[in-house]
């Protein structure tokens, strides 16, 4: 039976990078892994797994690789072929598994205990006027999210009192033997029942059950910049999930802004209709429109025809990065009488004769 491609079992590019590649054998590490399957499916795993492993491991060894883009499996003689591979035990593969192995468990070697733990980020589409947008404002949200527990200020105890983890000793860390189809690994993993903190609540606090954390509803107050526009986001930093001896995650909040009742918005110009009647058109005239911030006179020329567009500088949004400030269009439309009285029709009439 033909052998697979290498490339092509770890799904990448043959020009791909040795982080790609690396990437890619983890997510299929992981997927494959022999441990996370029932019995029945186990063997198909083992194969499959292996079958990656080899893969990665050629592909990230760069005299491996280069022997195998040349001469592929065919290169018996070429210090190559199955014996070539030195087993599966080489740097590369060890070093990943651990890598593996940390993400997995979510915990980490005893170097990593130090390392802040960070809470969720969290989403919040938040509804704005059109108004709120452009000269920006502050809001009140009340979302559900995790926080520190008040009653016991976090640490998950009654009385704040905490006392030594019996099952890492107040290590932090257990040592754990991960079994994989190239032999037990050893891994030193955050021990589990403290998270890592060697030390665990005397008296569990009754309002979190010990976990330091509640999932409560809470408001928070959030400030809007000027020149925000639909679908950009707003990241408030700290504003996530808590998390318990750890960096709160941030809260991304996704704007979506009401339509208005006179004005568009295209970026920072903003845009809208405005209609003049027939002798305002033909003869010229002063109007008054809206703009974001009050009303404006402008004139209009005789002669203006249904459809001209007048441009007020500077009139619309100030881009939230604050580099321009939009314009103003105002798309003139020209009504013509529907219901004339009598006065008006004979005047239009005079007119018509005139024309001819
Ligand atoms: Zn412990
Ligand atoms: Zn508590």
């Amino acid at each position: 039976m033909a052998k697979k491609d290498y490339y092509e079992i770890l799904g990448v590019d043959k020009d791909a990078d040795k982080d790609t590649i690396k990437k890619a054998y983890k997510k299929l590490a992981l997927k494959y892994h022999p441990d996370r399957v029932s019995d029945d499916k186990k063997e198909k795993y083992e194969e499959k797994f292996k079958e990656i492993s080899e893969a990665y491991t050629i592909l990230s060894d760069d005299k491996k690789r280069k022997q195998y883009d040349s001469f592929g499996h065919d290169a018996p003689n070429q210090g190559f072929g199955n014996s070539g591979f030195g087993g599966f035990s080489g740097d590369n593969l060890s070093d990943i598994f651990k890598d593996l192995f940390e993400s997995q468990f979510g915990g980490g070697s005893f170097r990593d205990r130090h390392r802040t733990r960070v809470g969720d980020d969290l989403q919040y589409g938040l509804t704005i006027d059109f108004e709120e947008a452009a000269f920006g404002c502050e809001k009140e949200i009340e979302i559900r999210k995790n926080v520190s527990c008040e009653f016991c200020g976090g640490t998950g105890a009654k009385d704040k009192k905490l006392e030594r983890c019996d099952k890492c000793h107040g290590e932090g860390r257990i040592e754990i033997n991960q079994r994989t189809p190239f032999g037990i690994f050893r891994q030193v993993v955050v021990c589990d029942k403290c998270g890592g903190e060697g030390k665990i609540p005397k008296h569990r606090c009754g309002h979190c059950n010990g976990n330091g954390i509640v999932h409560n509803k809470i408001k928070i107050k959030i400030k809007i910049p000027q020149g925000i526009d639909n679908n950009q986001v707003v990241r408030v930093e700290g504003k996530g999930d808590s998390i318990k001896n750890g960096k709160n995650g941030n809260l991304f909040l996704i704007i979506n802004i009401k339509p208005h009742k006179i004005f568009k918005r295209d970026g920072d110009d903003i845009y809208m209709d405005f209609s003049i009647n027939f002798s305002q058109a033909a003869l010229g005239c002063k109007i008054s429109v809206p703009t974001l911030t009050g009303t404006k006179k402008i004139r209009i020329a005789s002669g203006t025809e249904s459809g001209t567009i007048v441009r007020l500088k500077e009139e619309g949004v100030e881009n939230v990065n604050g580099y321009r400030i939009g314009d103003q269009f105002i798309n003139l439309k020209i009504k013509t009488p529907k219901r004339l009285d009598r006065k008006q029709k004979k005047l239009f009439e005079e007119l018509a004769k005139l024309e001819k």
